[in-house]
């Protein structure tokens, strides 16, 4: 799956984000994780487990912060949060096209020491 790529540049993120810092340990990295990004995170920390060992970021604790993802509606043009059945407009219910929110998985910050 694509959690492994994934992973791979989350780290490389981490790594050149750490070493900026002059950082001994990284402790925690916060992920912002979109509901329509597809990514599975117990495959991801599996797999930052597995890559991250030799690092400064082995052991770091990963915490995910949930994103809903948010709609874009042409009639009403406004968006909306989805909601957790359909992608549906709130005030027409049309169809809304997907925005980047919810899509995307990024690295928020990072704790270091
Ligand atoms: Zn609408």
């Amino acid at each position: 799956m694509h959690e492994f790529a994934l992973t791979e540049k989350i780290l490389k993120i981490v790594l050149s984000e750490a070493e900026a810092h002059q950082a001994r340990r990284v402790q925690k990295i916060r992920l912002l994780l979109g509901e329509l990004s597809g990514v599975v995170s117990d495959s991801l920390a599996m797999y930052f487990n597995l890559i991250a060992k030799g690092t400064i970021a082995e052991g770091a604790v990963l915490e995910f912060n949930r994103e809903k993802a948010r709609l874009y509606c042409e009639t009403c043009r406004m968006e909306y949060e989805k909601a957790d059945r359909d992608f549906l407009c709130p005030v027409c219910g049309n169809l809304g096209r997907l925005t980047d929110i919810g899509r995307e998985c990024i690295v928020q910050n990072i704790e270091v020491e």
